[in-house]
């Protein structure tokens, strides 16, 4: 069984989130604490997460994903945007393992007018401060596009970062289809080639979380933006690059066995999204 779900709204607590994933047919989910392009955080008695835990209990949701907002920037060499972005990472360390979840991506970072090096010294820096012996959660970094100037979009980057990092074993990925194939990695005709670079430059045991989105560009066009799984030119948000029949093989393939799978796929509108279907589509119960 595929651990599979999409990102979901936290406005209705756990709780709230637990049953909308609970109606697209998912066994997992990924959340935001707040909203993603902001630092505002109700407190944690109001997110429900008892009610939630149970509901996900009753129904088979579990190894949930929390996203760290995008405004963290520990690559920043602005020391305001740098210690807010190390101050808030320990709160969604902490709010990530109250929730009751062991992932909590984070985009690595974007080193902005200084260079590579300067930003992932300042990365590894930064992470070595907020992590601690005692931190449960793993902070998962994800593979990004390679647009700007953003640190991870390659597998030497993101190794880069880890061989600096003390506590090695709080350190995860996050393997973002979208984002992969954007930074001109072939996971179309090349899979195997792609988890086996991986697993020479990384090693598979640090990939901890799938997101799994189509891509509106080529391979190689380093742009990050999400289209929905084989999505046609008639799709409102723009076809698919990737190709639902690459993702569905790489949703079984044996690296991702057991592993939570999110959906970041766009909204067609304000009430329509295709999670429902294109969950149904990767566990192979489409008709
Ligand atoms: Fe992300
Ligand atoms: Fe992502
Ligand atoms: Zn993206």
């Amino acid at each position: 069984m595929l651990k599979i779900g999409s990102h979901v709204s936290i406005s209705g607590g756990l709780l709230g989130a637990a049953k909308e994933a609970y109606s697209y047919g998912a066994s997992t989910f990924m959340i935001y604490t707040g909203a993603p392009q902001n630092t505002k955080r109700s407190p944690l008695e109001n997110l429900k997460i008892k009610e939630g835990q149970a509901f996900m209990k009753a129904h088979g949701l579990s190894d949930i994903v929390i996203h760290a907002p995008y405004i963290i920037n520990l690559a920043s060499y602005k020391e305001e945007t740098y210690n807010l972005g190390k101050e808030f990472l320990a709160l969604e360390l902490e709010r990530t393992e109250a929730i009751g979840s062991n992932y909590l991506v984070l985009h690595p970072g974007s080193f902005t007018d200084k260079t590579y090096e300067y930003g992932v010294e300042r990365i590894a820096a930064a992470l070595n401060e907020v992590l601690t012996p005692e931190t449960k959660p793993i902070i998962c970094l994800e593979t990004m596009a390679g647009k700007g100037k953003e640190i991870g979009r390659s597998f030497e980057e993101l190794r880069d970062i880890i061989d600096r990092v003390e506590l090695k074993d709080k350190i995860g990925i996050c393997f973002d289809t979208c984002h992969v194939h954007d930074s001109g990695y072939d996971i179309v005709e090349n899979l195997d080639e792609v988890f086996a670079e991986f697993d020479r430059i990384i090693g598979l045991d640090r990939l901890k979380v799938f997101h799994v989105n189509g891509s509106l560009n080529p391979r190689g066009a380093k742009k990050d933006r999400h289209a929905n799984l084989g999505a046609l030119e008639d799709n409102p948000k723009g076809k698919d690059h990737i190709g639902k029949e690459a993702l569905y093989k790489l949703v079984h393939h044996p690296v991702a066995e057991g592993k939570p799978i999110i959906l970041e796929t766009p909204w067609l509108d304000k009430k329509t999204n295709l999670y429902k279907e294109e969950i149904a589509y990767l566990r192979g119960e489409e008709k």
